[in-house]
């Protein structure tokens, strides 16, 4: 291994880091099998834009056809299996200092492939919320074909995820802005850095000192800035990098 070797010198840095932060996203999960959100549009759902679907108005006019799109979602995220890279984010939680995963995916897979304590920046799609304001009921997903009644106070349950124009749960942005001001190395892998406010806490690590990463087989907003761009699928990418910090610690 050369000392140039971009994942060695990763590896170094996490085996240094007192705190390390990864933020993902739904490019992660497309070695699964689960579309990315600009991939998302195939079949049925192509002549719509997800700005069009995710979004609080367009379930306020249509309901049934905001559940229709999320249940064909869930339907694909029930199907599939955590991939290597999701499998070597839980690998390397046990092998730095301390680690804190936030995650903008909906899917679950990360707490599948055995990653705790994950920051889900925006909500998930296996569970579904009261639409009322001010209700908060929050129930787990059920199989039905239209939007369930909310159980206390009868209003229309909803898919439990942060939609276009909605704030981050507040504990969730707590947590993150919390963990990215205090890491010394943070890795982003599968995201194209177009979505607010999670692209931002990329560039809130950097400015704190942080070394940027970025994994990503295109180049995003976050390229320029990173400190090392591991140009790749994640599923290769972060099981080399586990493998770099095996042979550091060795
Ligand atoms: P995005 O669709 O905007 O971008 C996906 C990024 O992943 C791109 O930069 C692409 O180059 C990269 N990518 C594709 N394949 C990859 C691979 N194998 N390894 C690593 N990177 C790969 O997605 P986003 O940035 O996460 O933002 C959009 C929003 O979509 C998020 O808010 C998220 O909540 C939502 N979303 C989630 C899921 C999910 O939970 N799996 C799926 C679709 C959308």
């Amino acid at each position: 291994m050369v000392e140039s070797d971009p994942v060695q010198l990763v590896a170094e840095r996490l085996a240094a880091s007192t705190l390390t932060v990864v933020l993902t996203g739904s490019g992660t999960s497309a070695e699964s099998g689960v579309p990315t959100f600009r991939d998302a549009q195939t079949g049925l759902w192509a002549k719509y834009r997800p700005e069009d679907l995710a979004t609080p108005a367009a379930f306020a006019q249509n309901p049934q056809f905001v559940w229709d799109w999320y249940q064909w979602r869930r339907g694909i995220i029930a199907d599939v299996q955590p991939n290597a890279g999701h499998r070597a984010l839980a690998e390397l939680a046990r092998r730095v200092t301390a680690l804190t995963l936030i995650t903008q995916n909906v899917d679950g897979l990360h707490q599948r492939a055995g990653s705790d304590h994950v920051i889900e920046f925006h909500g998930n799609i296996m569970r579904s919320k009261c639409s009322v304001q001010g209700c908060g009921v929050e129930v787990d997903l059920t199989d039905d074909t239209s939007p369930p009644r909310c159980p206390d106070c009868g209003g229309a349950l909803r898919p439990d995820v942060v939609w276009f124009g909605e704030p981050i749960p507040p504990a969730a942005l707590e947590s993150a802005l919390q963990a990215v001001a205090d890491c010394d190395v943070m890795l982003v892998a599968g995201t194209s850095a177009q979505v607010q406010p999670a692209a931002s806490l990329a560039e809130v690590a950097k400015e704190r000192g942080a070394c940027l990463v970025e994994i990503n087989p295109e180049s995003t907003p976050l390229t320029a800035i990173a400190d090392f761009v591991l140009a790749g699928p994640s599923g290769r990418v972060l099981p080399a990098l586990v493998n770099a910090l095996g042979s550091q610690n060795a």
